[in-house]
């Protein structure tokens, strides 16, 4: 175990990369101690069953394979910590993080793995059928709509990629879209354009969704506010959310680089940021393939790359 305020190595994080760093990081014999932040184990735990995580042929529950993940890391003794960091220090070395109880951590290397978050319309209706007919990913909650009636709320290229990845799946692909164009790229418009199974429904918002226990629909409104303005509902069994991902960032903006979108720069082909000693991994540097295996991978190279570094350090 390491001393309570000192660390060779910092996670903060507890999704799958959170969870592997740790396992690697044990296992080098860096002491980690990770924060679990506000909701261990990370996005997975909001999905229900993982299908698509190498090693599970049956599948697992997204929560199941968090805790999977965890006793893994405890079993090589990584001190797992219930807190969120709450300001950090980059300016020195060691590294300074406050946690929420106040107190202060001082780390050789941090490997940052907070993930990212959906963003959610902010309908009371949202929580009601989450799990239950709504979801933020279409990867992983696609196949349970075959041959279903499906909506894909959004107009960017995750939205378009979403409503590809289900148009071959469901039955029908609703792409409710609220300006009157796709703000996704040239190429992806065209290939929502070609498909027969998506119909794009510009000029439109939800006004909130229906259903007995599960989703059963959509109440939606068209030409808001103009003299044309149409309600109506729109029958469908699963409603995607796709109007993009807020990393969670906030806290290291002072010292770290980041993108126009708020996501970890990372230096190509490794988990180095522009702070020496300081690694990403997982959903907080990666936008584009958002999978718990891609974020496993990384959290795995960011331990790797944190045990080089103090190798090369000493
Ligand atoms: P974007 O920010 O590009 O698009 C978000 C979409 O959601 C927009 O159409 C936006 O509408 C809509 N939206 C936002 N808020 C609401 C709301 N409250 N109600 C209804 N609609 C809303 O996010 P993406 O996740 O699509 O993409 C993020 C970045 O990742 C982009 O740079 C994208 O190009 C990139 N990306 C690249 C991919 C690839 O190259 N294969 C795949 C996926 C993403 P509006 O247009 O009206 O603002």
């Amino acid at each position: 175990m390491s001393d309570t305020n000192t660390t060779r190595c910092l996670i903060i994080g507890s999704g799958p990369a959170g969870y592997t760093a740790a396992i690697y990081a044990s296992r080098a014999n860096l002491n980690p101690i990770l924060y679990e932040g506000l909701q261990p184990g990370g996005q997975l735990t909001t999905t229900t069953e993982v299908e698509n995580f190498p090693g599970y042929p049956q599948g697992i529950t997204g929560t199941a394979l968090m805790e999977d993940l965890r006793q893994q890391a405890k079993r090589f003794g990584a001190d797992l910590r219930t807190g969120i960091i709450t300001a950090v220090d980059f300016s020195r070395h060691p590294l300074e993080v406050t946690i929420s109880d106040g107190s202060k951590l001082l780390a050789d290397t941090v490997i940052i793995a907070t993930g990212a978050t959906a963003k959610y319309l902010g309908l009371p209706d949202e929580e009601k059928y989450k799990g239950m007919g709504v979801s933020a990913c279409a990867t992983c909650d696609g196949f349970f709509y075959r041959k279903k009636k499906v909506a894909v709320v959004g107009g960017g290229d995750t939205a378009c990629e979403e409503a590809l990845y289900l148009s071959n799946l469901a039955s029908e692909v609703y792409l409710i879209v609220r300006k009157d164009y796709l703000r996704a790229s040239k190429v992806m418009q065209r290939r929502v354009a070609e498909k027969d199974n998506i119909h794009v429904l510009f000029n439109t918002n939800t006004e909130g969704l229906y259903g007995e226990d599960f989703l059963e629909g959509a109440r939606l409104v068209e030409y808001r506010g103009l003299p044309q303005e149409r309600h109506y509902d729109l029958p469908i069994d699963g409603f995607f959310l796709a109007i993009g991902h807020q990393p969670n960032t906030e806290v290291f903006r002072p010292y770290i680089d980041l993108d126009e979108a708020g996501y970890i720069k990372t230096q190509p082909d490794t988990t180095l940021t522009n702070v020496a000693g300081v690694f990403a991994a997982g959903d907080v540097a990666d936008h584009r393939y958002r999978q718990a295996i891609t974020a496993a991978g990384s959290g795995c190279k960011a331990a790797l790359d944190a045990e080089k570094y103090l190798t090369e350090l000493e």
